[in-house]
């Protein structure tokens, strides 16, 4: 078969006695036991009928048998996870939706598991049980169920073959289903590990969810494909956050700005325990990272914050800031890490660097294209580059700043304001802890400005006093016409800040 980039290859990055999956209380799992599990279950769907490439749907909250799974059912099959939060309803339009060959729940799972089943059986779509071996090392599974068949492609996955199938995270759209060949996941997965030098001695703390690209392949991939340790406690939990990345030797963990946030609130209240862990550096993508977020956690956690731009499309990773001693610019997202990354207008025409306009990119991470979407398609993709949807500008030094997704700028009454830029003028206010702008319909000027703000613990702002603090660093016309104040700012499933939509959703819109 010779050189595959695919998940086998990385299942097979790690010495045999080298730890690839660990957990609290477990003993951990090898890249020996890796392998042999990834053989054993290869085999297992084989004989069930599935092959490279067939999908196999899995409804499992995060646990070291999760990453197995994504890992050993990858190697030979291509997984489909899906949101654990997830109704009867929604788990059964996904799963027709995908044609998933079987559904894989835990054996021990609770409520996701009994909704998810029964979706599968109106569809008549097979159930396997996922076995965990409690007395095995962590992760250790076996599967149970399904009938006997013939798989028409056995054996490990080639790099052409599909790997993954997720869906975008619906934050301005319906959730569109992008299927992910086992090429573009091992290259992002390698483009994360080059960024961040990542080697066998790495120990990441794995807490993004194991459905969304992030945490696959920026929380298990890349730390593996460096014969290094994903250390997988559970769903993530803020307040167990200091104790975990104490009790697992964690060099680095990724996550979500709205994670580090609430991680950031428990640690500033202790800031001795924040102190004098192991942590090599800190990662932040998915959204963007309001630069008070950045400094603070530097300061409290003693280490670099690595800020990268990502998207399911590109199986993750596109830009990042480098590590020390190279520059990293807070408020960018840093420089191509990977895929060719350049900015065009809607003409496809490349503009000028220090133009804002479309980022558009380019690499073996990035999706031969949407499923059964050709209109998505046929906008998503020019030449060989891939529209993100996004907006932003390169420097002259090629670090990239995100202004704001096109979908997402709010226009009001023709001039586009970023709400990026707004969420920093209120960050600025030291007793905001956390700060969303979005747009609110307005009858003249179509959209104007309006935020949500989470105050610091004990503050007493008012709205009054804020959109006067914003006024003197923002343009009359990007100032909050309307600011609300919340305990708790509502997120999408995968923990970021939805701004379409907010208004309706926090009761500002007349109906
Ligand atoms: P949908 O495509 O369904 O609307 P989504 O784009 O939120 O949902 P994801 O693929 O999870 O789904 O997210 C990718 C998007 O997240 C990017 O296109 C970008 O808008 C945003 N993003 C990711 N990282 C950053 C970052 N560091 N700074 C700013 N925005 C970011
Ligand atoms: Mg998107």
């Amino acid at each position: 078969q010779g050189a595959q980039r695919t998940i086998s290859d990385i299942c097979n990055a790690g010495a045999a006695d080298a730890v690839a999956i660990a957990a609290p209380e477990r003993s951990a799992m090898t890249y020996g036991k890796l392998r042999e599990l990834a053989g054993h279950t290869v085999s297992a769907l084989n004989a069930l009928g599935i092959g490279r490439g067939d999908r196999v749907a899995m409804v499992l909250p995060n646990s070291p048998e999760t990453l197995a799974a994504f890992l050993t059912i990858g190697a030979g099959a291509s997984t489909a996870p899906l949101n654990p939060a997830y109704r009867q309803e929604e788990h059964a339009y996904y799963l027709s939706d995908l044609q998933a060959k079987a559904l894989v729940v835990r054996s021990d799972g609770g409520e996701e598991a009994k909704l998810a089943r029964a979706a599968a059986e109106t569809h008549g779509i097979p159930v396997l049980d996922l076995v965990p071996d409690t007395d095995g090392p962590a992760g250790s599974f076996c599967l149970k169920g399904g009938t006997p068949g013939e798989a028409a492609t056995p054996g490990f996955a080639r790099e052409g073959d599909e790997a993954l199938v997720l869906h975008t995270s619906g934050t301005t759209s319906r959730p569109k289903i992008v299927p992910l060949l086992q090429r573009n996941v091992w290259t992002s997965a390698r483009n994360i590990r080059e960024v961040l030098q990542l080697s066998a001695d790495d120990i990441c703390l794995s807490i993004m969810p194991l459905f969304h690209i992030h945490g696959l392949i920026a929380a298990s991939l890349a730390p593996l494909s460096a014969g290094g340790q994903a250390y997988v406690p559970g769903p993530f939990n803020a307040l167990s956050m200091l104790r975990w990345l104490q009790e697992s030797g964690a060099t680095w963990y990724t996550g979500v700005p709205t994670m580090h946030q609430s991680l950031l609130d428990r640690a500033l209240k202790r800031p001795d325990a924040a102190k004098g862990l192991g942590l090599r550096f800190i990662r932040s993508s998915s959204a963007s990272l309001p630069s008070q977020t950045m400094k603070q956690l530097e300061e409290t956690f003693g280490c670099p914050v690595i800020e990268s731009y990502g998207m399911t499309e590109a199986a993750h990773q596109m830009t990042s800031n480098p590590l020390p001693p190279k520059p990293r610019k807070a408020g960018s997202v840093g420089i191509a890490a990977g895929p060719q990354v350049a900015i065009a207008d809607e003409a496809g025409t490349f503009v000028p660097q220090g133009e804002a306009g479309e980022v558009c990119i380019k690499g073996d991470n990035v999706t031969p294209g949407y499923e059964n979407n050709p209109d998505a398609n046929a906008k998503a993709f020019f030449q060989g580059w891939f529209r993100t949807g996004d907006q932003g500008i390169l420097d002259p030094e090629g670090y990239l700043t995100i202004t704001g997704r096109l979908k997402e700028l709010i226009n009001r009454g023709g001039e586009k304001v970023s709400p990026v830029e707004v969420d920093e003028a209120l960050m600025d206010h030291p007793d905001v802890a956390q700060a969303v702008a979005f747009a609110l319909p307005h009858k003249k000027l179509g959209e104007t400005v309006a935020a949500a703000v989470r105050l610091h613990e004990g503050a007493g702002l008012d709205e009054k006093t804020l959109k006067g603090f914003v006024a003197e660093r923002l343009a009359d016309f990007k100032v909050p016409q309307r600011i609300v104040f919340l305990e708790e700012i509502p997120k999408g499933p995968t923990g970021k800040m939805q701004r379409i939509g907010m208004a309706e959703k926090l009761g500002l819109v007349e109906t």
